[in-house]
This record gives C-alpha cells, structure tokens and sequence, in this order.
C-alpha cells in the first residue's frame, strides 16, 4: 500500500464507525463484518473477498491504537485527497510546493513532522528528511580560513619561534547570538522559506543552488536588526593566539598552520591560518637557501701567508677557520652544519666569503716592510698576463 493509498482510504467509513468509535466499538464493528465477508462463507465472491481485505486492513490500523493515532494525524495534515495543505495536526504548516520537496522544510513550528513516530514516521521519512528543516543552517560548517602577516627577526626566523598572533574572523555577534535581530526573534527569509539558498536559473537542475540574495544565505531576516552588527549576525571577533611558526622559513614565505583559523559552527572543524613571513635582514649573516652567508674581513697577510681566523657563528660560538696560504680575496669556505635548520632538523651550511681588507693607515714600522716587501718584488707584473690577454681575440 502506498502513502498515497494509506491516506486516501477511510478506514473509519470501512468499518462503518464514527471517528471517534471507541476501541470496543471499532472491535465490535469489525467481528461483525468480518464474519459477514469472511471468505469461507463466500466462496467464489470476489467481491466479498475485497471487501475483506478492506476491513482486515482497516482493523489494522485502527485496531492498534498507536497506529490510529499517526493515521489520524496524517490525514489531519494531508486531508483526504492526497497532499494538500491543511490544518497542522501536530506538526506545524505545510506548504508543499518544489520548494520544500526539493530545498528544505519551513523553519518555524518545529517543520518536521512532530507528532509522528514509529510507522507513518518510516513512511514518510523519506519525504520529509530530503529538506529537513533550514538542512542549509544546521549542517556544522568549518571555519574560515585566515590570511595574517608576522615578521620575525633573522635569527627567529632561522631557529622558528612562538609568536603572539592577534587575528579577527567573523564569529556570531554576541549582542543578539547571531540571529541579526535585537529582540532574537528573527523572521524566516520568505524568498528561499529559509533554507538561505535559492534555485540558480531555470534550467530544471535542482542542485544548482545560489545564496539567497534577500537573507545573505542566512535563512533568517531581522525585523529589528541588532544594532551590534546590524542584522547581519555576524561580528568580528579579535583574539591573541600564540603561532609556533617553524624553524628554516624564509622571508616572503607563505605558511599554512593547519585548524589554527576561525573556529567551526556547530561542530564544524576550525579553518587553516596561512601567514606570510616576513624575515628581517641580519646585519652580519645572510641566507641562501639552507645556507647562512658571512663576510670575513682577513688581513693580506693572513691571505698570503695562511693562518686560523675566527669566524661567528648565529647564535652558536665562534669556530676557527684555517685559512690556507695564498687564499684569494673573495674566496668562499663551507663550515659543515652551521647553517639554517632544514625540516627534518639537519642545517645547512655556513658560507664563510673571505675579503681581505686594505690598511688604510700604516704605521712606520709597518710601512718600512710593505717597502722592503715591495723592493722584493718589484720584478713582478701582476698585469702581464692581462695585457697579453687583451691583445689576442
Ligand atoms: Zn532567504
Ligand atoms: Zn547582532
């Protein structure tokens, strides 16, 4: 038997009781007419034996008290013509259109069917729950994603950091608890019957759904808009977290800390925060890549002759370089290890450039060796090769 059949069918008319039989009247009416159409006392009657089955599943129903309850109820709701509009037995008002078959159900008066249970509550089921009431508004919805800027110093950058990050999201406006009305009272959207989403176009697809333009896909209109937010429901919401941002980022990256952005409505999970790093610059070390740079000034002699320099090191002690005899300026060394942390912890390197720096006063006895020195080697051109260079090609 179909909904459609179960509702059309007067099981009261069958029985031949008033609406309001009792259960001995209901009992009494049906032996009698069960006796009467009984098919063993009518053999080859087909008539009689519809007519029996007629009753069988009349005393079915409304035999079983439960079950001519939810029976009495839908036909309350749907009259006896099939699905129409009628008086709310128990459940609020329905209007059927494509809207609620398709969309959701009426926000207001509890719009799922309240006073079903159990049997007609199964049967239609399947009916109802497609929309459900404001399916749109209830569903937990994950939070934002936030976009936020930190600059860090050159070594937090290098070694990561815990930094205080102050962001604002939207959250629900606290004055009116996010319904965007004053007195909390708000009214159901009449353009989407509040399931905050309208059909896009004409083109039969139904799952093609746009924000209602008239309650911003809220569902909900504010007759008296909450002067907090002014109607919208929505307030911003600044807070300080504490962002561990990791170690080795460079400057200009863009990093994703995953479910640290705006909490989730009803359950939903938390957004992503993303925030671009800015790395300020370091007076001494640079960075390439997971290298560090630095720049050591060495003397002539300590370029020409060799010896051990001291080179410093972010946040660590200064090691020794041994600088080899005849090193030229501008010559770059690689200190294993002493460079930024990678993500798996390792470090690159330091890249220690050596220049070496010219004397700009000397003092007497300095400047009688750079004589004597020079005297040494007056037989030496430097150039020659460069002036034998430039006459060929
Ligand atoms: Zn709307
Ligand atoms: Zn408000």
């Amino acid at each position: 038997m179909s909904t459609k059949d179960f509702i059309e069918k007067d099981f009261y008319k069958v029985l031949g009781v008033p609406k309001d039989a009792t259960e001995a009247e209901i009992k009494k009416a049906y032996r009698k007419l069960a006796r009467e159409y009984h098919p063993d006392a009518n053999k080859g009657n087909a008539k009689a034996e519809e007519r029996f089955k007629e009753i069988s599943e009349a005393n079915d129903i409304l035999g079983d008290p439960k079950k001519r309850k939810e029976y009495d109820e839908a036909r309350a709701l749907f009259g006896n013509g099939g699905f129409r509009p009628g008086p709310g037995a128990g459940g609020g008002n329905f209007n059927f259109d494509l809207g609620d078959l398709f969309g959701g159900g009426p926000q207001g008066g509890g719009g799922a069917p309240g006073g079903f249970g159990g049997g007609i509550g199964d049967v239609f089921g399947g009916l109802f729950n497609r929309g459900g009431p404001g399916t749109t508004r209830t569903q937990p919805r994950r939070g934002q994603d936030i976009d936020t800027e930190v600059t860090l110093t050159f070594t937090e950058a290098i070694e990561g950091a815990t930094v205080p990050l102050r962001m604002s999201s939207q959250a629900p406006c606290k004055a009116c608890s996010g319904t965007g009305d004053k007195n909390g009272t708000p009214r159901v959207c009449p353009t989407c019957v509040g399931t905050g989403q309208v059909a896009r176009g004409s083109g039969g697809g139904f799952s093609l759904t746009d924000p209602c333009p008239d309650c911003k896909g809220r569902g909900l209109i504010a007759e008296h808009p909450c002067l907090d937010c002014k109607g919208s429901g929505r307030a911003k919401s600044s807070r300080t977290m504490q962002v561990r941002i990791p170690a080795g980022v460079t400057d200009s990256q863009r990093i994703r800390l995953r479910g640290k952005g705006a909490p989730g409505e009803r359950g939903g999970p938390s957004g992503d925060l993303y925030v671009v790093v800015h790395v300020d610059p370091h007076p001494v070390f640079g960075r390439r890549d997971d290298n560090l740079t630095v720049t050591v000034p060495v003397t002539f002699t300590e370029a020409a002759l060799g010896g051990e320099v001291k080179v410093p090191t972010l946040g660590g002690p200064s090691l020794t370089l041994k600088l080899p005899p005849g090193t030229p300026n501008g010559r770059t060394m690689r200190a294993r290890g002493k460079g930024a942390f990678r993500k798996d912890g390792t470090r690159g390197d330091l890249l220690v450039t050596v220049e070496v720096s010219v004397p700009k006063d000397l003092s007497g006895e300095a400047r009688d060796a750079l004589e004597a020195y020079r005297e040494a080697t007056a037989g030496e051109d430097p150039r020659a090769e460069l002036f034998e260079a430039a006459k060929g090609a």
